[in-house]
């Protein structure tokens, strides 16, 4: 393991998230679908939110969806010492769940982004150890 010098906080998985990161490694974004239901959902968990099913798999999924929300973070804490401005989106993925992640690809400009804007993946390796999941307007 090298020295990171990646600034700000890293994850620390559970025996639930630790599937999702270790894909997130591979470069491949994996969720979680109930067996007994049917329904994807993030984030990771042992028991389906919708039904409370511990039936549930593992799948790949796409890694494409849509812009659901954002908001532009024009100051950060002292630490980690973000850069700003960055963009804090909530994307909705093809499957159907939403996650918290960063846009990325565009600038930080609330005329440059849309709500239901197509967007895909991007695998950032921060560390020896993690890889985190952003995502960038589809062109
Ligand atoms: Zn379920």
């Amino acid at each position: 393991m090298s020295q990171s010098h990646y600034a700000a906080a890293l994850p620390r998985p559970t025996p639930d998230s630790q599937p999702f990161w270790d894909a997130l490694r591979q470069h491949e974004l994996h969720l979680q679908r109930c067996q007994a239901c049917g329904q994807a959902f993030f984030y990771p968990r042992n028991v389906c939110p919708h039904c409370l099913s511990s039936d549930l798999a593992w799948f790949r999924s796409s890694g494409r969806g849509r812009l659901h929300t954002f908001v532009i973070a024009y100051t950060a804490p002292r630490n980690p010492p973000l850069e700003v401005p960055y963009v804090i989106a909530m994307v909705e993925l093809e499957e159907g769940p939403r996650l918290m992640t960063n846009l990325v690809g565009v600038e930080p400009d609330p005329k440059q982004i849309r709500c239901e804007m197509p967007v895909e993946i991007e695998f950032v390796d921060v560390t020896d150890e993690f890889t985190l999941p952003r995502f960038r307007p589809v062109a």
